[in-house]
């Protein structure tokens, strides 16, 4: 039997996830155990009586920085070792951040395909001390460029983005095949019933029963698309 993705989130937010992958295709992927997810609170990791997972930036400056204890304390206690060289082939310890490369589908197919554990850290303030990066990090990512509050919502992203490609996680297979992205094009329109909406009516074209003429429309239809609104993924290998 396929050995479910394990995927541990560090958060000191673990609330934000009460819900989010209890709906959908996360949902029937755990119940298939194709995923494993777990949500560690790293005040539970913090060294002193207060539970402080951040403090004052040396050097000075605005906010607060995550401390590098509570990080590497749970990365041992779930990995076994904070030592980057010691990680069981297939773990990735991904740092949230805006600082890091941009998530992009072909990443998460990599990921999706090969990956067997996934530590993925949120930070929070100004960031994370850069200790955790130096040490403990196999991957940076970003999820654009634009600054969140917190890894939190990155961290859904890109569980999200995997978790549908897992073999079986989608009811059509097909689906993840067909998408945007998958030939650096967007996908194509689609349409559903009824034939005719407050007068505008669905491409006589897939109404026709001839699928190969459906099939060069939609193609049309999805370079025109990636032209306008997105030409760089035609220009470079996305
Ligand atoms: N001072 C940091 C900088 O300018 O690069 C921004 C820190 S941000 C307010 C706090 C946390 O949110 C980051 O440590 C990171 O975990 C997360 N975060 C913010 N934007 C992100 C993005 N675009 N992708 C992934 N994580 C992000």
């Amino acid at each position: 039997m396929q050995q479910p993705l394990i995927i541990d989130i560090l958060t000191i937010f673990p609330e934000f996830f009460s819900s989010v992958f209890d709906c959908g295709i996360i949902r029937r992927a755990k119940a298939k155990r194709l995923v494993e997810i777990n949500i560690w609170n790293l005040r539970d990791f913090t060294v002193d009586k207060h539970k402080k997972t951040d403090d004052r930036p040396f050097g000075g400056g605005e906010g607060m920085v995550m401390k590098p204890e509570p990080i590497f304390n749970a990365v041992e206690k779930i990995l076994g070792t904070c030592n980057r060289e010691e990680y069981a082939e297939g773990t990735k310890v991904i740092l949230l951040s805006p600082q890091g490369s941009v998530f992009k589908q072909k990443m998460a197919r990599e990921l999706a395909d090969k990956a067997k554990r996934l530590v993925l850290i949120c930070g929070r303030y100004e960031g994370v001390d850069e200790r955790v990066n130096e040490a403990l990090v196999t991957d940076e990512i970003s999820i654009g460029d634009y600054i969140l509050s917190g890894g939190e919502p990155a961290a859904v992203v890109i569980v999200d983005a995997i978790v549908r490609l897992l073999p079986d996680a989608l009811g059509c297979p097909m689906s993840s095949v067909r998408e945007s992205f998958t030939e650096n094009l967007l996908d194509y329109p689609q349409y559903t019933q009824p034939r005719e909406y407050r007068g505008m009516r669905v491409p006589e074209i897939l109404l026709s029963g001839n699928h190969a003429e459906i099939e060069k429309w939609r193609r049309q239809k999805a370079i025109e698309k990636t032209i306008k609104v997105r030409r760089d993924l035609l220009e470079k290998e996305s």
